[in-house]
């Protein structure tokens, strides 16, 4: 479901200078998978979580999502669908003033029609437990509420892999063990899951745990 072959990511620096912060990263992930990525602070994580749907490009290498080059831009469509990304602060991520109206903008951009968009918020909305809200303002909502509806508007988009970047930092006991438990429900149906976490608890809940350090994978 994703590859990635020799994967060299280079960020310029103000002055002239480039920083490798992915340094040489080869793995694959098959559907179905369950894969933790930890490392230290620094260590690469959010720069590869950012490679598996295009939104980064590597400086040398490729990136394959389902066999689709993502230096493909034609498919870019295809590949932002396939694959979702959820960061981890909630409120850089939703964009509406009402829950269902924020769990549709990502389905109403891909041009999904009208009745199937309803069919899809109140899918994504009850993966998530969050039906009984969908009226409210998403800032009435507690940080986990609010992480919820973030990951229910990425889950109406249907994608066959959900990338979370430490999408559970921010949030309390209680919301950590509410994603966690979607997590493994969607996991059970059959969506791939990378999750780049410190928890080791939730990295043990994982199939594999791929360690980076510097940019490069060490176990
Ligand atoms: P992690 O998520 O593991 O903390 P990152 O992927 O965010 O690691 O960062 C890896 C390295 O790349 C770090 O040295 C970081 O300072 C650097 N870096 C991240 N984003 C940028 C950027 N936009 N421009 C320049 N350097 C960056
Ligand atoms: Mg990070």
């Amino acid at each position: 479901m994703l590859r990635l072959d020799g994967v060299i990511h280079s960020y310029s620096l103000p002055g002239g200078a480039t920083l490798d912060a992915l340094r040489g990263i080869s793995l694959s992930i098959e559907q179905g998978e369950r894969v933790a990525i930890v490392g230290a602070n620094g260590s690469g994580k959010s720069t590869l979580a950012r490679h598996f749907n295009g939104l980064l490009l590597p400086t040398r290498g490729d990136v394959y999502v389902n066999g689709i080059n993502t230096r493909d831009t034609s498919q870019l469509h295809t590949i932002r669908q396939t694959v979702g990304i959820v960061f981890q602060d909630p409120d850089n991520q939703l964009v509406a003033t009402v829950v269902e109206e924020d769990v549709a903008f990502g389905p109403e951009n891909l041009g999904v029609p009208y009745a199937e968009l309803q069919d899809r918020v109140t899918e994504a909305l009850d993966a998530v437990s969050l039906v009984s809200e969908r009226k409210r303002a998403p800032h009435l909502l507690s940080g986990g509420q609010r992480q919820r509806v973030a990951i229910a508007g990425i889950l109406a988009m249907r994608p066959r892999v959900l990338v979370l970047d430490e999408a559970t930092a921010m949030l309390d006991p209680r919301g950590r063990r509410d994603v966690l438990e979607i997590l493994a429900r969607l996991h059970a149906g059959g969506v791939t899951i990378v999750q780049v976490t410190h928890f080791m608890n939730e990295a043990a809940l994982c199939d594999r745990v791929i360690i980076l350090d510097a940019g490069e994978i060490v176990a």
